[in-house]
């Protein structure tokens, strides 16, 4: 069953993904070569903790951590370990948050310092990606066009979209329903009506969308090597456009004062 918010739950939605954007903000300002994953999801988790949030990804089905840390040929759920991001990286990092009962999630892709040019084309096409997606999610529109304007974006630049994950709908719990995938026909799916809140996350790859998991049970891998990146929003459907819960304002802020993120250019 898909459960509309009210204005009042949109608003407190809207606060827990404020304090998922000003976590992934504290990331941006200390990411650099040299710092390893756990690092950055302590910090992460501390941030949190210390404004009145709990990490929704800690402890959910199991998951270790605060933050999924998915580096290079890393889709999805990479778990912060030990390992040292280097000059080069395309790092995405995932957040979602708990606050007054109701959740926020979102994810940005950083690109740490001489990045390759494939990996600054497949930030930029996902990046825009994801802005195709919420154009379309108004009512009226079909949950299926938000995939089909994600995968026409990205098939018609020749990168391809992961199609095993999808979005979903979000709010007292982290994942509801309805499932919004990235890729798909237009007609598909329940007919968006106002007061839906969602989570549009497209994972796009630079090569085949062919994926594998580790036998840690959830890093996602690209079957190729190849890299992929991954960018989210929280949003609400609105009459006549969507409106973005998260934001990634106070993180493009701290990118562009962070001397290691200087490739990241979304536009
Ligand atoms: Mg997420
Ligand atoms: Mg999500």
């Amino acid at each position: 069953m898909i459960c509309l918010k009210t204005r009042e739950e949109i608003e407190l939605i809207r606060e827990s993904c404020l304090l998922v954007s000003k976590t992934l903000a504290r990331v941006a300002r200390i990411i650099q070569p040299g710092i390893t994953t756990s690092e950055l999801d302590k910090e992460a988790e501390a941030f949190i903790k210390n404004n009145g949030g709990y990490p929704a990804f800690l402890n959910y089905r199991g998951f270790p951590n605060t933050l999924c840390i998915s580096v290079n040929d890393t889709v999805v759920h990479g778990i912060p370990s030990n390992y040292k991001i280097k000059d080069g990286d395309l790092v995405s990092v995932d957040c979602g948050v708990e606050k007054n009962g109701f959740f926020g999630d979102s994810c940005f892709t950083f690109l740490v310092g001489d990045v390759s040019n494939e990996k600054t084309e497949l930030s930029k096409i996902t990046f825009n990606a994801l802005q195709a997606g919420i154009e379309l999610a108004i009512e009226g529109n079909f949950i299926g066009a938000i995939g089909n304007a994600v995968h026409s974006y990205v098939e018609k630049r020749g990168y391809s979209v992961v199609r095993e994950l999808a979005g979903h709908g979000i709010g007292r719990k982290l994942h509801e329903e309805p499932d919004v995938p990235n890729f798909g026909k237009q007609y598909r799916g329940n007919k968006m009506v106002a007061g839906m809140v969602l989570a549009i996350e497209p994972m796009i790859n630079a090569g085949t969308r062919r994926i594998y998991q580790l036998n840690d049970g959830w890093t996602i891998k690209t079957f190729d090597r190849r890299p992929s990146a991954h960018f989210e929003h929280t949003i609400a459907v609105g009459f006549e456009r969507a409106e973005i819960l998260s934001t990634f304002d106070f993180i493009i802020e701290e990118v562009q004062k962070n001397k290691f993120l200087w490739q990241n250019r979304l536009q």
